[in-house]
């Protein structure tokens, strides 16, 4: 009898409209259909696609949160003011400094945060939930751990082409779960736009890999099993707003009259109902503040207020520059409300069962179709 085996591919931003455009998959899938994500970024969507919890439940929405006392930061509390050289490269003394400290496991990147208010945040999520025990709530691996599933991850730590070789190796093996997750279209993406020629060549690339197993697979008397799904969508950027400006015109400076983080597509605000508006008249007609209603609807209230007491959100296509995480504009980005078209990801698979309406049910699809297949 075959030995059956699970191929998951997670890629990065892979939205519904993309696979949709360039017809990716084919009619290889009989299951094909939009993924719902939640709001927020990778940092949000991959913990909750992981374990099927929302970010208020698992605790990591943004990659920052405000600090309470004794962050990962606080070495940096007398960090001056720099000029903005200067900064640059003080940025990479101080990332190697925090790893050299042990501040996370996960994923993360310090961007462009002004390294005199970093003392102010700390990391929302320090474990890596691709690791089990890395997140607060379980994993689809610390459930496959627990119940004796073998599975093989393959992530950021090492590069794609390396990681879909290793893929196509390990079919002659004894795994029963090959795992691998990419970011490099999700990177490409962020540069070129969606509908760029060469996000359709990264496609084909994938879709190369997938034959590829298919056939090394039935070589192999394995009987293969393939679930590619992403996190969320992308969508191309058509304008910028500057609230970051509007705030230092107001007379307001961050740090010293209010906290604000100012991620791709979302203000966070602390400490001053006057900042909110301004930041959310700075925006306009381009984004609106979200409702603590709205934000508990969409899973990522938090009473702690950690990740902000305000919240105003871009619309679909506005980003905010400069940011703390960049200071020019790219061509695409994500983290626009879940609603949106472009936000959502994709599900495909020929694994049978039904898919999930979102990234919260990948979880339990897993388990069912690993539960019927061993
Ligand atoms: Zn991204």
């Amino acid at each position: 009898m075959a030995r059956p085996v699970v191929l998951v591919l997670l890629v990065d931003a892979l939205g519904w409209e993309i696979v949709q455009r360039f017809g990716f998959g084919g009619e290889e899938f009989p299951v094909r259909a939009p993924l719902g994500t939640v709001l927020g970024y990778s940092s949000a969507a991959i913990p909750s696609l992981l374990s099927g919890a929302t970010p208020a439940e698992h605790g990591s929405w943004s990659m920052f949160k405000r600090a309470e006392a004794h962050g990962s930061f606080a070495f940096l509390e007398r960090f001056p003011r720099l000029p903005h050289a200067l900064e640059w490269r003080a940025r990479r003394w101080v990332r190697q400094l925090a790893d050299r400290r042990a501040c996370a496991r996960a994923y993360y990147d310090l961007y462009e945060i002004p390294l005199h208010l970093l003392h102010r945040f700390d990391l929302g999520q320090k474990g890596d939930p691709f690791e089990p025990g890395g997140l607060s709530r379980e994993t689809v691996f610390d459930w496959m751990r627990r119940e004796g599933v073998r599975y093989r991850l393959w992530y950021y730590r090492s590069g794609e082409e390396d990681n879909l070789a290793a893929a196509e190796q390990a079919l002659s093996g004894d795994d029963e779960v090959l795992f691998v997750y990419t970011a490099e279209l999700d990177a490409l993406m962020h540069r070129v736009g969606i509908f760029h020629e060469s996000v359709a060549a990264r496609l084909r690339r994938y879709q190369s890999f997938l034959s590829t197993m298919r056939g090394a697979a039935r070589a192999r008397g394995v009987a293969l099993a393939t679930i590619v799904l992403s996190d969320h969508g992308m969508t191309d950027v058509t304008r910028v707003v500057d609230p970051w400006g509007a705030l230092e015109r107001a007379g307001k400076r961050v740090g010293r009259d209010f906290l604000a983080f100012f991620d791709s597509t979302m203000v966070r605000l602390w400490g001053d109902a006057g900042a909110v508006d301004i930041a959310a008249e700075a925006l306009g007609d381009g984004g609106r503040r979200l409702s603590d209603e709205e934000l508990r609807g969409l899973g990522c209230w938090f009473s702690a207020r950690e990740y902000g007491d305000a919240i105003v959100l871009a619309h679909p296509g506005v980003l905010v520059v400069p940011s703390f995480m960049g200071s020019s504009p790219i061509a695409a980005m994500h983290g626009y409300h879940p609603d949106d078209a472009y936000s959502r990801g994709c599900f495909l698979s020929d694994a049978g069962a039904p898919a999930p309406a979102s990234l919260l049910g990948f979880k339990s699809y897993l388990e069912r179709v690993l539960r019927e297949t061993r």
